[in-house]
């Protein structure tokens, strides 16, 4: 693949790399960014720096390498990077302010897997049909022939783990499987990373939750659930934006569920969405609103209140119904 040697290239000539994950962080963009630092480093010997945009979850504090992570308010933007990489950033909106060093770098990649990513970058390695940024770096990996150690199978292995919703999502195929049975060949202990990624939530989580539930809306014959999720909700159980992970993936379970979707408010101007179904494509209603992502998860940042922006997406879920 063409590609891979432009990857391959780029980083073997780059002296300051850095890699980037989305905002919300979860375990594909952070998998990915800590799978990607270790290849680099075993590889050359170069320690890249990885970057965030928003506090990483609890239960992906044990990634490799990861507490060396800087955060995008502390670090220096008129900094002119070798290479900046984007990992499993589906459009360069989702990196906010890191933007202005990814438009700086000399050099860029975009690795990724969601087919609403418009191929931004000098070198885009986006495949669609991946189950995760994470699976598209493996196959760089081997492609390339560099050597997968047990900490780099860790990484990936956390990151198709959770985008494949613990092997259980249509993006969960053969070759996903034979891909994880490579890695735990190279060493990954697959209950102890099951257990980390999904028995690990704090009592204030699984409380929060279950009020998100219990206020749960249903829509068109409850084949739309939906929950709206306002600041001091979180406030008052003690939890942080990534406790509403989770939520749409319980709505979506519910047998008469088409569309489920969470609403949570950002300020009374503006909220995040995130949207499951179980036929139709919900990139497609969340493109409307700037957003995008998967057919069957996707999500969107909008420029309306929690109930108005509810409205709207009910409507427009209507129609495809
Ligand atoms: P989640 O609901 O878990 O945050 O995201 C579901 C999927 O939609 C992920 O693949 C994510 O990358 C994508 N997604 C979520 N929010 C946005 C957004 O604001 N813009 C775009 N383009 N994709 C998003
Ligand atoms: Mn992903």
């Amino acid at each position: 693949m063409e590609n891979c040697n432009n990857f391959e290239n780029l980083i073997k000539n780059s002296k300051n790399i850095l890699i980037i994950s989305h905002i919300n962080p979860d375990g594909d963009t952070l998998g990915c960014m800590c799978g990607l630092f270790s290849s680099i480093y075993k590889k050359y010997k170069k320690k890249a720096e990885m970057l965030i945009i928003s506090p990483i979850p609890k239960i992906y504090e044990f990634l490799p390498h990861i507490k060396t992570v800087k955060n995008v308010s502390d670090i220096d933007k008129s900094r002119e990077y070798d290479l900046v990489i984007t990992v499993d950033v589906a459009a360069l909106d989702r990196i906010v302010d890191a933007q202005i060093l990814f438009n700086k770098a000399k050099h860029t990649i975009n690795i990724d897997h969601h087919k609403t990513n418009d191929n931004f970058g000098e070198v885009a390695i986006v495949k669609p049909e991946a189950s995760s940024a994470s699976e598209v770096l493996f196959d760089i990996l081997k492609e390339l022939n560099w050597e997968i150690d047990s900490e780099i199978a860790t990484s990936l292995y956390v990151g198709i783990l959770t985008d494949t919703g613990g092997f259980k999502f249509e993006n969960t195929t053969s070759k996903v499987l034979n891909a994880c049975g490579e890695l735990i060949d190279k060493g990954v202990n697959p209950n102890d990373l099951y257990k980390r990624c999904y028995e690990s939530k704090s009592k204030e989580i699984i409380l929060f939750q279950s009020h998100c539930i219990n206020n749960a809306k249903f829509e068109n014959n409850d084949k739309i659930a939906y929950s709206i999720i306002y600041n001091k909700d979180l406030e008052k159980y003690n939890v942080k934006n990534d406790a509403t992970d989770g939520i749409a993936e319980t709505l979506r379970s519910m047998f008469t569920t088409e569309v489920s979707f969470v609403a949570k408010e950002i300020d009374s101007k503006s909220c995040k969405v995130s949207m499951r179904s179980k036929k139709i494509d919900v990139a497609k209603i969340c493109s409307i609103f700037g957003g995008g992502g998967h057919k069957f998860a996707a999500g969107c940042t909008t420029k309306y209140s929690v109930t108005e922006t509810a409205k709207k997406l009910i409507a427009e879920i209507n129609k495809e119904l």
